[in-house]
């Protein structure tokens, strides 16, 4: 079945177009026929990248004044005799939609009628930057391919089997239950997705291990599964709480917010700003929020920088220890994103002094991984370390296929 991807923005649509079935997502061989993004929807140049197999890849300048001719230029060239990869919009049989948020409505991928619309609508005031752009994304591709069925898949959805004594806050128990006000957490696709995928890669299910997977990016959080659940996970109501981020500071003490009011004299504005953009590796360092040149700013002796990276393995370390707790044992731990990916010196880092809980990097394994999923731990230990590139694009063609063959995916 060929699955349209749709991860819709403020101003953006990314997008591929994935071949999978049954089979295929059994043996994990899914095939990407084409994908590309959509930017600068809405202002007075907008910029399209698309590539497909055995086509040139193009990059377009032209102005997309909405989410709606964003598709329908995707469609377009989806389509087109030169670059496209289908002969015509009826042999996509269904439309995968990325959704943040999906509050306790959803505890697993579905596909979207009007009552879902209504209920995701009501989600968004708990993801009011993420989920109108969704939803907008998926009305406007509904206007085009209307024939088939539209899944939303959403972030959180993963995280929904976490025991209350985990999701809950300790706060007054209204807060709850008339605000919603409990841990959520995102990176859902990303997190099952690596756990299947190192499970996988040992020839089991993710039901047979304890895991812990460590999502670092731009966002970065960590969720800890045992027998095939998240049963905690580092962000909470919103991104901002857990592990240390490129702009966003995670866990501190909720005081330091009533300090800096009363201190500073800040608006809730200014301290939201402060902690979401101005915080993590770039407030720590004043160097950057970009791994890659926090790591050579370290190279180069700038110890700011060489704090803000401490801090951030620091960080991890002690999650992983916590779920290890959580969990009554660990297995596997996977490292995933692009810091996760790419940065040996941080996986050794976040691992570093582990042996007492049997886990230990493998330098030489570290060091080697380039681009492919990888085990990396010493091989004298239990705790198997991996290496996993995410990949949320195809958990979303395999929920929707999933949702439309046989109902609700796991
Ligand atoms: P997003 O959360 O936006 O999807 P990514 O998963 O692409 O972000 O991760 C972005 C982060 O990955 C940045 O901090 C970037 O510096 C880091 N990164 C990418 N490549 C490397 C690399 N080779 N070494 C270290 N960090 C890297």
């Amino acid at each position: 079945m060929k699955v349209l991807v749709l991860n819709c923005g403020s101003s953006s649509v990314k997008f591929q177009l994935i071949e999978t079935d049954p089979e295929l997502m059994e043996k994990g061989e899914e095939k990407v026929l084409a994908k590309g993004l959509v930017e600068r929807i809405g202002e007075p140049m907008g910029n399209l990248k698309y590539s497909a197999t055995c086509r040139e890849p193009l990059s377009i300048q032209a102005p997309v004044p909405r989410h709606q001719e964003a598709i329908e230029k995707i469609l377009s060239l989806l389509t087109d005799a030169e670059h496209g990869v289908v002969k015509s919009v009826d042999e996509i049989e269904v439309v995968g939609h990325r959704m943040v948020h999906g509050g306790e409505e959803f505890k697993a991928s579905v596909i979207i009628d009007e009552e879902v619309l209504a209920q995701i609508e009501k989600c968004s005031r708990l993801a009011p930057l993420h989920n109108p752009h969704n939803i907008r994304g998926y009305l406007a591709s509904r206007e085009t391919i209307s024939a088939v069925p539209h899944v939303a898949v959403f972030d959180t959805a993963f995280h929904q089997s976490m025991p209350k004594y985990a999701y809950l806050y300790a706060l007054p128990y209204e807060m709850y239950t008339e605000h919603g006000i409990r841990r959520y957490s995102f990176h859902g696709t990303s997190h099952r997705y690596v756990s299947n995928q190192a499970a996988r890669m040992l020839g089991k299910k993710r039901w047979d291990f304890k895991i812990i997977t460590c999502h670092l990016g731009n966002g970065c959080s960590m969720a800890a599964i045992s027998n095939g659940k998240s049963v905690d996970t580092s962000m909470g109501l919103t991104p901002l709480e857990g592990l240390v981020m490129g702009t966003r500071c995670g866990d501190i003490d909720p005081a330091v917010v009533l300090y800096m009011i009363d201190l500073e004299g800040y608006n809730p504005e200014k301290v939201g700003g402060l902690m979401n953009k101005k915080s993590g590796l770039l407030g720590v360092s004043g160097v950057s929020n970009d791994m890659r040149e926090l790591l050579q700013a370290c190279e180069q002796g700038n110890e700011r920088a060489q704090t803000a990276v401490d801090i951030f393995c620091y960080r991890i370390k002690k999650y992983i220890g916590a779920y290890a707790a959580a969990m009554g044992g660990v297995d596997l731990v996977i490292f995933t994103g692009g810091i996760g990916e790419n940065a040996p010196i941080v996986r050794k880092k976040c691992c570093e002094d582990l042996a007492f809980m049997n886990i230990e990097i493998d330098d030489q394994a570290n060091n080697n991984v380039k681009g492919r999923d990888a085990i990396i731990s010493n091989a004298d230990r239990h705790v198997k370390v991996f290496v996993v590139h995410t990949n949320e694009e195809v958990v979303i063609a395999r929920d929707s296929v999933q949702c439309v063959l046989q109902g609700a995916p796991e």
